[in-house]
């Protein structure tokens, strides 16, 4: 049976929310495998400087697109492109997403609910939706971006969790639908990982580096290597779902910090 990864390199992976984070270190790591990559987020001066990385780094291409993944009409756009070009799509990583606040319901803003939910559900949906028929023809794979956040619900996040709950489901679903057409479909299921999430989420970097403070957590690049991994099994082997935790982290909300944090167990 093949291994996806040599296809790869004659084909395109595409990253939604390529600009910072996972999705960015996700690119990085499949243009040290010589992979052609079509990268997308909102901010295009972050995407061209991630190009400019990835071509240094080895990748055999690499298109970039500003697209906002609550706008159908862009992502429509990007899609006729990509179907104009007869580009090869082999994995779809649906990774752009975002947590806004953690005040409780009562005090919440209705306006950080509809980008949340807009973004993580819609546009997942909708960039799912463009790509498919590309994605059939490849027998490609889709890898979503769940959290243990679509596992365990905490106090201050019930939206964003019923987003990830939502993207458990939508990968179950996917699975469902698509059996029979060798597209293979995964959900990398992440606990704290340092990128720009609490940035965002909290406004402010200050608050956003209290949340690593004294502890370790997980590194873009480790979630890289997961979906890598994931990507890299035979046709014939599809990686459901796979949660990784921080070993800092028991589970959600339960974080040890100082003496007890593997970076001081380990010295
Ligand atoms: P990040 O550094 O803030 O990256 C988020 C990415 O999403 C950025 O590239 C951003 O690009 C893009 N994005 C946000 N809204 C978008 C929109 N409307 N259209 C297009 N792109 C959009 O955070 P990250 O931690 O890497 O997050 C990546 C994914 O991992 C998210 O789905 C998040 O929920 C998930 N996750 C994160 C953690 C964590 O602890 N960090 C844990 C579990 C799961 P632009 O701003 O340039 O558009």
């Amino acid at each position: 049976m093949n291994n996806p990864s040599q296809n790869l390199k004659n084909s395109y992976t595409l990253i939604t929310g390529a600009s910072s984070g996972i999705g960015k270190a996700t690119a990085l790591l499949f243009a040290h495998k010589k992979h052609a990559l079509i990268l997308t987020a909102r901010r295009l001066d972050r995407l061209e400087q991630v190009k400019q990385e990835c071509l240094a780094a080895g990748a055999a291409d690499v298109l970039i697109f500003a697209v906002d993944v609550t706008q159908k009409t862009e992502i429509e756009a990007m899609a006729s492109q990509l179907k104009t070009k007869n580009i090869k799509l082999k994995c779809l990583v649906n990774n752009a997403g975002l947590a806004k606040g953690t005040e409780l319901l009562q005090n919440s803003e209705t306006s950080d609910w509809d980008q949340m939910i807009d973004t993580n559900i819609k546009g997942l949906l909708y960039v799912t939706r463009a790509l498919l028929p590309l994605l059939i023809e490849a027998k490609g794979q889709i890898v979503n971006m769940g959290s243990v956040a679509g596992r365990l619900v905490y106090e201050g996040g019930a939206v964003y969790c019923a987003t990830k709950f939502a993207v458990r489901a939508l990968s179950e679903g996917f699975r469902m639908d698509l059996k029979g057409t060798g597209v293979r479909v995964t959900n990398i299921e992440p606990g704290m990982v340092n990128t720009e999430f609490s940035l965002v989420r909290l406004g402010n970097q200050q608050k956003a580096d209290v949340v690593y403070t004294d502890m370790m957590p997980l590194l873009a690049n480790d979630i890289a290597e997961t979906i890598l991994w994931c990507v890299d099994r035979p046709a014939h082997v599809n990686i459901q779902e796979l949660i990784i935790y921080p070993t800092d982290q028991a589970t959600v909300g339960q974080v040890v910090r100082g003496d007890k944090s593997i970076k001081n167990l380990i010295k």
